[in-house]
């Protein structure tokens, strides 16, 4: 079966954020496409869903059993057991997938002939989800009136999730699965080993007014170059390109796949942060704080979309109350999980 590496469906989103350059630079803009294509606008224009793995640099289509696959820099594609030779290499303009201007007959062409009569697939976003219980062991993290300690909350939250996600046939990967300590890199390190497509970090809230409650989901804050470069977020990036494809140039293209990850996960994580708010408080019946920008070390050093939900005021004593129950925790969950499905089934 078809199986990406690493399955974000990177240029979808960024090509969303670099439309806005084609009215600030139109001429070289022109230019630059005289012979090639947005393979996205393509693939728009013929309902077919495709994906870029970032890392591998290969393009996937997989409908119905028939494959086509491209490797950027290269001017030869598989297309189910036969290679076809396209007239130029497929490459990248401003973070987008560019085909040649044969592509669109010599590929769709004999696709369409086996997807006649279908308009829909249903490939998904999300894959494998990273959950990210915060603290554990010898840091308890917040803690109530009546002395509930996050770790244990947050980590019977997780749980939870893990399994609804399961069933909906999605991978998860855990960051801890008992009440032990593990560091804020390790966290990070954790995810970049995965080949997860998704990060959420669960945790629950402390303030110092009583009156507060409810839940808000946090998506990174855009990073400056220093933050970028950050030590953890570099070994990351190593860890994750491991296996790149491209030997030719291999620092150029290792830069522009960093920037195609920071741009997809920019681009995507404020809305997931938001879907995930607002299922979570529908189905515990809380109040929905809403999306907000942080820039913690795990939403920092993680190269996927990542969010941190903080899930309930352990500083109410209402909310605290709440949060010793498994009913309430399970409809958290359930929230949080459907937040993430729905975001994986593109809904
Ligand atoms: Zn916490």
């Amino acid at each position: 079966m078809f199986k990406p590496r690493f399955s974000s469906w990177l240029v979808v989103a960024s090509l969303a954020l670099f439309a806005s350059g084609c009215a600030t630079a139109p001429r070289r803009r022109a230019a630059a496409l005289k012979d090639k294509a947005y393979l996205r606008d393509l693939c728009d224009r013929h309902a077919i869903l495709w994906q870029w793995d970032p890392v591998a640099q290969v393009v996937s289509l997989d409908v119905e059993g028939t494959k086509a696959r491209l490797l950027v820099g290269s001017d030869i594609l598989l297309l189910g057991k036969n290679q076809v030779q396209l007239s130029a290499p497929v490459s990248i303009l401003q973070s987008s997938v560019m085909v040649p201007s044969d592509f669109k007959a010599k590929v769709f062409g004999s696709l369409e002939k086996t997807w006649t009569g279908r308009k829909e697939y249903s490939l998904r976003k999300v894959r494998g989800v990273v959950i990210d219980p915060g603290h554990g062991g010898k840091d308890p993290g917040a803690r109530g009136f009546i002395g509930t300690e996050e770790k244990g909350v947050v980590l019977d939250i997780a749980q939870r999730l893990k399994k609804i996600l399961e069933r909906g046939g999605v991978k998860v990967i855990m960051t801890r699965d008992d009440d032990t300590f593990i560091s804020l890199p390790e966290r990070t390190e954790i995810a970049s080993r995965s080949e997860a497509d998704l990060f959420i970090s669960i945790h629950a809230n402390s303030s110092p007014g009583r009156g507060i409650q409810g839940v808000e989901v946090f998506s990174l804050a855009d990073l400056g170059t220093l933050e970028k470069n950050e030590a953890q977020r570099q070994q990351n990036q190593q860890t994750m390109f491991k296996d790149l494809a491209m030997k030719r140039n291999p620092a150029s293209v290792e830069d522009i796949v960093a920037d195609m990850l920071y741009t997809h996960k920019q681009a995507v994580s404020p809305t997931l942060a938001q879907e995930v708010a607002g299922k979570v408080a529908r189905s515990a019946k809380t109040r929905n704080r809403g999306q907000k920008r942080a820039r913690f070390f795990v939403l920092r050093n993680t190269l996927i979309p990542a969010v941190l939900a903080e899930v309930g005021f352990l500083s109410n004593p209402k909310e605290e109350k709440l949060l010793k129950t498994a009913s309430y925790r399970q409809k958290v969950a359930d929230g949080l999980a459907k937040g993430i499905l729905d975001y994986a089934d593109g809904r």
